[in-house]
């Protein structure tokens, strides 16, 4: 339930055009803890939600990406030339697919906790009746 009702309130979101779900002031304050890797699954969500649809948000971030990756690049961490618009591609997908397989796994732990519910009261039922 969760899963789907977060997934249509994204889509809220993006039909209306309007970033309701964080504002910007607070996305810039999440920028360096995306960078780092620092931001709970939750936080990675909404921030994500918030850069894909605010431009401006989208560019500090790509800002700030672009230097840590200058510098991991000059630690030499990083070979090859980089295209920093799909690195940072790929670093959203990326984190992404994380957050959604984080939902889907909470959904199927609530669906084998409902099981567990349902088997022990059709158990219950079995020695009443029985
Ligand atoms: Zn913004």
């Amino acid at each position: 339930m969760r899963l789907l009702s977060g997934g249509s309130a994204i889509i809220i979101v993006r039909k209306k055009g309007a970033v309701q779900n964080m504002d910007c002031r607070t996305a810039e304050s999440l920028v360096n803890g995306y960078i780092n890797h620092s931001l709970s699954l939750k936080e990675t969500e909404r921030f994500i939600a918030h850069v894909r649809e605010c431009p401006a948000c989208y560019e500090e971030l790509e800002t700030y990406f672009t230097v840590s990756m200058a510098i991991q690049h000059l630690d030499g961490e990083l070979g090859g030339t980089m295209n920093m618009k799909r690195l940072l591609e790929q670093d959203l997908k990326k984190r992404e697919w994380r957050v959604t397989n984080w939902k889907v796994q909470r959904f199927i732990g609530l669906l084998f906790l409902c099981g567990g519910v349902g088997a022990l009261l059709a158990l219950f039922g079995w020695l009443f009746l029985f």
